[in-house]
């Protein structure tokens, strides 16, 4: 059987749901028999070098750079997998939604307790452009699947590439999904 070409990235994120897929432990010696990653921190593939069955995307899209790394993985991605509750649903960065921006860019630049002597806002044309608020993944592009948590637990994670590499449908238990 041919390996399923698997990609990952993490935009607005913290790097949570990439630990949460490298705590499968020993199941990655498993994973690493059914599939072969491309563009991923995992094996710091940078661009894409063939197109991908299925793309893992953690965290949500604050800035410009967010929206163009997200596109692109629709674009090599056959199966796209928000991971994660930033993707999701914006997450922890989306607290600065109900914030007007120039008070956030202000407060992290300018007037936050820990800045000091800083009197500029970064305006160089390599920094990506922050966006207005920070947006879920579908809301930029077609998400196919949706694994919930903070991040998701290992388990549901190696259950959902299971199935996509088996081509069954993915099962979300009720305690994964409703935290009650
Ligand atoms: S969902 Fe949680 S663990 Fe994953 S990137 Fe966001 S804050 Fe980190």
């Amino acid at each position: 059987m041919s390996k399923v070409i698997v990609a990952t990235t993490s935009l607005a994120g913290c790097f949570g749901c990439h630990m949460s897929i490298l705590d499968i432990d020993e199941r990655i010696l498993d994973l690493i028999e059914l599939v072969e990653f491309n563009k991923s921190p995992i094996d710091d593939i940078k661009r894409f070098t063939k197109q991908c069955d299925v793309g893992l995307i953690e965290g949500g899209c604050c800035n410009s750079e967010n929206v163009h790394v997200l596109r692109d993985f629709r674009k090599h991605c056959n199966v796209l997998v928000a991971v994660g509750e930033c993707a999701m649903m914006g997450g922890l960065p989306a607290m600065r939604n109900g914030i007007p921006i120039r008070e956030c860019i202000e407060e992290a630049y300018l007037k936050g307790p820990t800045v000091t002597g800083n009197t500029i806002i970064p305006n160089d044309d390599e920094i990506p452009m922050i966006l207005d608020r920070v947006y879920p993944c579908q809301e930029i592009v077609k998400i196919d699947y949706f694994l919930p948590g903070c991040p998701p637990r290992a388990d549901l994670i190696w259950n959902a590439l299971v199935a996509l590499i088996k081509g069954t449908p993915i099962d979300l238990p009720y305690e994964t999904v409703k935290f009650d």
